[in-house]
């Protein structure tokens, strides 16, 4: 095994842990609800840590299987905080598999990333506010630029994520296209399933990720069949784009504005060690939420041609275009998509060692 003595040190530059308290004693391991025979975690991870294992961490779907229930946390007879400690390796993964660099860039130096969306945030106002044409169409041109961004930092990161975990061991690419497993990732990725398996269930924390997740989805429906037009309809509150507009609203504001509580509160073991990248995250999603609501009311009250909806609507899509082009690709937003990957290769994983698989083996890859 191929070791990096100074792994640790840069693993710990993505968060708070201290693991050179850990003795080992298995704990940690003992109790987490979402271990498994095939899937043993947080104690393997430290291990593989504190000898510098870069690699086998790299590889790892382990910590994509953690939903931080903090159990281990809370027992650990050394204050290692593992949990956190798991929490800090998706951190330090999602930098691993940017292959632009930026997100490792943003987690260790967080305020520039804060000055960036800032900065988007004000150029594109400024912008829009001097922009003399139809600002509809403009928005519309925005809106479907989003997308094609998105897909492509997306598939960027699942490939990577790919490549790491499967390719580079298997040497060969490994597909399953197994019903069973597709649609338990599905599931996953839409329910976020998961956070029932622990065994104390913190529904609060479950509801509050739905939420966003239903919320958020939903948005990103809206704008991009761009279902939405402020400037030149008038909408009703009998209208079905009103109804999407306030579910995706409320569910965004409801769950960022837990999660803002809870990160507040630090009640729960995993809202005790915030990053600010993970404030930036929910007070960005509550903008989201909030401007989006704001304008589609002010449209219903103020009619499409007044110009305080227009001036609100150009506010709107400057937190978007921040937030797509800071906040997605670069962030923990990743999640939502290695946590639901991470449950499909694990099942491959488990369909290959019973030779029920796809394979095809890549000509010059040994
Ligand atoms: S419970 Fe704590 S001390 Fe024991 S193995 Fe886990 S992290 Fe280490
Ligand atoms: S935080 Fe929860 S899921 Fe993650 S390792 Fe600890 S007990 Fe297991």
């Amino acid at each position: 095994m191929k070791v990096n003595p100074n792994f640790l040190k840069k693993v710990k530059k993505y968060g708070a842990f201290d693991i050179s308290k850990c003795f080992n004693c298995g704990n940690c391991t003992a109790v987490c609800p979402l271990s498994a025979e095939d899937a043993s975690f947080p104690r393997k991870m430290i291990r593989y840590a504190q000898v510098g294992a870069q690699k086998e961490i790299e590889s790892s779907l382990d910590p994509w299987l953690c939903y931080y229930c903090g159990e281990c946390s809370d027992t650990c007879p050394r204050q290692a905080y593992p949990g956190e400690f798991m929490m800090t390796l998706r951190r330090y993964l999602i930098a691993k598999y940017d292959i632009t660099g930026i997100s490792g860039f943003f987690y260790r130096f967080p305020w520039i990333q804060n000055i960036l969306v800032a900065g988007i945030f004000a150029f594109s106002l400024g912008a829009f506010a001097v922009y003399k044409g139809d600002f509809q169409e403009l928005a519309a041109k925005i809106e479907l630029a989003f997308p094609v961004y998105v897909t492509l930092a997306i598939a960027a990161y699942v490939f990577t994520f790919y490549r790491k975990t499967i390719l580079d061991k298997a040497k060969k690419i490994l597909i399953s296209f197994d019903f069973s497993n597709i649609k338990e990732t599905l599931i996953h990725g839409l329910t976020q399933k998961n956070f029932s398996g622990c065994s104390d269930t913190d529904r609060t924390r479950w509801i509050a990720h739905l939420l966003v997740m239903s919320g958020y989805t939903l948005t990103l429906v809206i704008s991009n069949l761009h279902l939405l037009e402020p400037l030149k309809k008038h909408y009703g509150i009998s209208d079905f784009a009103t109804f999407l507009v306030f579910y995706a609203a409320f569910a965004i504001l409801a769950g960022g504005f837990i999660m803002m509580y809870r990160r507040a509160k630090k009640k729960a073991q995993s809202s005790s060690f915030s990053h600010s990248t993970d404030w930036l995250f929910v007070v960005m999603l509550f903008l989201i939420g909030f401007t989006t609501a704001v304008v589609h009311i002010s449209n219903m009250i103020l009619g499409p041609q007044d110009p305080r909806v227009e001036m609100l609507y150009k506010i709107n899509i400057a937190v978007e275009v921040a937030w797509i082009i800071i906040i997605v690709p670069f962030t923990k937003w990743i999640h939502i998509f290695f946590r639901p990957m991470a449950v499909y290769l694990r099942n491959l994983k488990k369909e290959e060692a019973q030779g029920k698989l796809f394979s095809m083996p890549i000509p010059g890859l040994k």
